[in-house]
């Protein structure tokens, strides 16, 4: 049997009762938008640090593309889809006005 954990709370997830997630971030630069010149450092810097937060290879990331997968738990799965730029919602002032 095959044991997967949920990347996000690693949780154990059993493939045979439960249902498992694979999220695929397909992170590019859009240098169809500019002259490839133009791609300063501080964008490369920028994108590496994200991939860096997210434990990615670096020596993928010269190729100024970089796919990663994660297995998600049903929960996570939920919360994820919601909110998948982790946007930080507290605060924002759900008014019930
Ligand atoms: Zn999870």
């Amino acid at each position: 049997m095959i044991h997967y954990s949920c990347d996000r709370c690693n949780k154990a997830i059993n493939a045979e009762e439960e249902i498992r997630y694979v999220v695929r971030i397909d992170v590019q630069l859009a240098i169809g938008d500019r002259d490839n010149d133009q791609i300063d450092e501080a964008s490369l810097a920028e994108l590496e640090e994200m991939l860096d937060e997210i434990d990615a290879p670096s020596d993928e990331f010269t190729e100024l593309a970089n796919a990663k997968t994660f297995d998600l738990c049903s929960q996570c799965y939920s919360e994820y889809i919601d909110n998948p730029l982790a946007i930080e919602t507290i605060g924002l002032g759900f008014s019930k006005n």
